[in-house]
């Protein structure tokens, strides 16, 4: 993937200059040992008959096993969006992220 070079260049050039403060990474829970990496990810969302499909989320994304973590902010902007699609009444929306 292209931008992950680009992040893989930000990590290591940045190593020992105070990188817990600008580069906030973690360990995965599912497979405990590997770092998460910023990327997107598709969120799916299911709530009664209504089927919501964010993508381009942005997301801390495990390189082991694909598991992704979505910070606060990211995670209330798509619960609003799929309430707001609930409430529409669609069966099925398929939306994009925009923060
Ligand atoms: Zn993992």
């Amino acid at each position: 993937m292209k931008c992950e070079r680009v992040v893989n260049a930000v990590i290591t050039g940045t190593v020992g200059a105070g990188i817990q403060e600008t580069e906030r990474t973690m360990n995965c829970v599912v497979c405990k040992h590997r770092e998460t990496r910023p990327g997107q990810v598709t969120v799916t969302l299911q709530r009664g008959d209504t089927t919501v499909i964010l993508k381009q989320v942005p997301a801390e994304v495990c390189q082991n096993c694909g598991e992704y973590y979505l910070s606060d902010t990211v995670a209330g902007h798509v619960l609003s969006k799929a309430e707001a699609a609930v409430k529409s009444g669609a069966e099925v929306e398929i939306l994009r992220f925009a923060a």
